[in-house]
């Protein structure tokens, strides 16, 4: 049995994480690796309440529900690569950070505490792939899943995320893909980057 490792992907809705979960899963089966596929948040117990809606709650908050279920997360996954298997994490402390520090409905949380509340994290994965795309492109794409939007407000909120996230990937090194190349493109790379890395 190989060494297991945890690669985790980042990305605005309709980068096209899911998408890319599901052909990197279909490629490391093919070659042999056992692959967990998982995701954040999760649909554990604190996981399942993030999901049950948290309209009303303040980005500090919020932060503080996602890194409480990705405690837990955190220490599953690693169990799961001790056992040899390739985790693959869609989103991870990347997106709390890039998501609640940036402005929505008037609140946001601090960026340095954001980042302190994440120091357990950071470490864990062996690589982060940053699925970059404009968020209009991104938007479009979750429209067309059939997905409501308020778009607006949105695009801008989106925006800020994603400068967030690339200011992220400079800091940590996370592998940044341009997710507006086809699904065979962006599945190249990302065998390459997830190659190299276990
Ligand atoms: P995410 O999980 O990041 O929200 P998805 O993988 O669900 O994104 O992709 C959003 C939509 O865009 C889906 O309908 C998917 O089929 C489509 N899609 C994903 N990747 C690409 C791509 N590289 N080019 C064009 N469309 C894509
Ligand atoms: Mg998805």
């Amino acid at each position: 049995m190989g060494e297991g490792a945890i690669i985790v992907l980042e990305g605005i809705d309709g980068a096209g994480k899911s998408t890319l979960a599901a052909g990197l899963k279909a490629w490391l089966e093919e070659a042999g690796y056992e692959v967990a596929a998982t995701a954040e948040p999760t649909h554990d117990r604190i996981g399942a309440v993030i999901r049950g809606g948290i309209e009303g709650i303040s980005q500090r908050t919020e932060a503080l529900l996602f890194a409480a279920d990705r405690s837990d997360h955190t220490e599953a996954m690693e169990r799961w690569a001790s056992e040899g298997k390739i985790v693959i994490c869609d989103r991870y402390f990347a997106s709390t950070v890039a998501y609640q520090s940036s402005e929505l409905d008037g609140t946001s949380a601090d960026r340095e505490w954001l980042l302190a509340i994440s120091s357990r994290f950071v470490g864990v994965p062996k690589a982060t792939i940053l699925l970059d795309i404009d968020p209009s492109a991104g938007i479009s794409r979750v429209e067309a899943r059939g997905e409501a939007r308020s778009r607006f407000e949105r695009a801008d909120f989106l925006r800020r995320v994603r400068e967030e996230y690339l200011r992220l990937a400079k800091e940590f090194g996370f592998n940044v893909i341009d997710a507006s190349a086809s699904p065979e493109e962006v599945l190249g790379e990302a065998v390459r980057i997830v190659q190299e890395a276990i």
